[in-house]
């Protein structure tokens, strides 16, 4: 009988969640809240095109858009306010009950194995950051290649039914390798090209002023999934010796905050990519030469789910779940091939 009861419960909040309008809202919806469209370009301009972003923005940050007075963030604070009580853009509690209901819906995209999906319990998540960390050749960008095109799948293959977009901070980014697993999948080479918006970044700056584009580009379109090979690499270079360190992680910080503000304002699954470096403390002399992945806490703290790739025997793969909320530290054998990320095949 109570299981009963709770089963009711379950279902009306499942009602209550289709009811609700999904969002992103575009930025102009303001407008109807008495915001000038001349403020709604301003804010457009500096990389607010919804009504999410404005409304998951710090006042601080606000204040910092060019030719927005104080008076007028505190209006558009209060319009964003206004939009949450009515249940347009959720800032306040919500049941466990809904939110479970919610996290069903959660799209989740295959990796091309099967094994290293069960250890994810479905693929790479949407709406959160999946980091991949691993020493050269573990098979970091030969998973993001894969995933630009799973993502583009319908959901009951596996996909993300959106495009995909490809921050390529190393220059290993190689569209063939798409038409290759496009292949596999039996999918239009050229279509899977089209749907995949790349850029090469050149530096930290560049690289997060990309960010900015990106958020444009998405209300537009539907995407997926957004993948930045590698996340680290230009910043090992822009900031040097310990002098820089703070200065690497606060702007690091920054890139990783903006990058989480896409996962929730557009839903899209969020992989980068991170470098390692071989670990030189007292644990060396005992355990043999260990690594670890660049970044620090920062980057710990940034990704939902870390992942480890590292090499097996000849073309296989290892990847272990190395933190996640609701995942077990388990380990999965995949294999690099023509077709991308693909089971072991013995
Ligand atoms: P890095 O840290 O240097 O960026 P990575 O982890 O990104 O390394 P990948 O480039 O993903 O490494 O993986 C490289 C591996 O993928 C190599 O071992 C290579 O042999 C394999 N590989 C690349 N293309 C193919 C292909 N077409 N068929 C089979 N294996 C391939
Ligand atoms: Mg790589």
């Amino acid at each position: 009988m109570e299981q009963q009861r709770t089963r009711c419960v379950a279902q009306e909040d499942v009602q209550q969640v289709e009811e609700i309008q999904h969002g992103p809202f575009p930025i102009e919806q303001l407008q109807a809240s008495g915001i000038a469209s001349i403020d709604i370009k301003k804010m457009k301009d500096a990389g607010l095109c919804t009504v999410e972003s404005v409304v998951y923005s710090p006042r601080k940050e606000l204040l910092q858009i060019k030719g927005i007075s104080e008076a007028k963030v505190d209006k558009i604070i209060e319009a964003g306010i206004f939009l949450s009580s009515s249940k347009l853009v959720p800032l306040g509690f919500t049941s466990a009950s809904q939110l479970h209901a919610q996290r069903l819906e959660i799209i989740q995209i295959t990796s091309g194995s099967r094994e290293f999906d069960k250890i994810l319990e479905g693929g790479i998540e949407t709406g959160s950051i999946t980091e991949i960390y691993g020493e050269f050749r573990s098979g970091k960008t030969q998973l993001c290649h894969t995933l630009c095109v799973t993502c583009q799948l319908p959901l009951d293959q596996g996909g993300g039914e959106g495009k995909a977009m490809y921050i390529d901070a190393e220059g290993a980014f190689r569209p063939q390798r798409l038409l290759q697993i496009a292949e596999r999948y039996g999918l239009n080479g050229a279509d899977v090209l089209d749907n995949v918006a790349y850029a090469r970044a050149y530096n930290t700056d560049h690289q997060s002023r990309l960010l900015l584009e990106a958020a444009s580009m998405m209300v537009e379109t539907r995407f997926a999934l957004v993948i930045v090979d590698s996340a680290t690499a230009l910043y090992r270079t822009d900031f040097s010796g310990r002098g820089e360190l703070s200065a690497r992680q606060m702007h690091l910080a920054k890139f990783l905050r903006s990058l989480q503000k896409l996962a929730d304002e557009f839903g899209v699954a969020v992989v980068i990519t991170n470098q390692v470096v071989a670990q030189v403390d007292g644990s060396a002399l005992f355990a043999g030469p260990q690594i670890k992945p660049i970044g620090g806490n920062i980057m710990a703290h940034a990704s939902t789910t870390r992942l480890a790739l590292r090499k097996g025997r000849a073309e296989e793969r290892i990847c272990k779940v190395i933190s996640s909320p609701c995942l077990p530290e388990a380990e999965a054998r995949f294999q690099i091939s023509a077709e991308g990320v693909t089971d072991v095949k013995d």
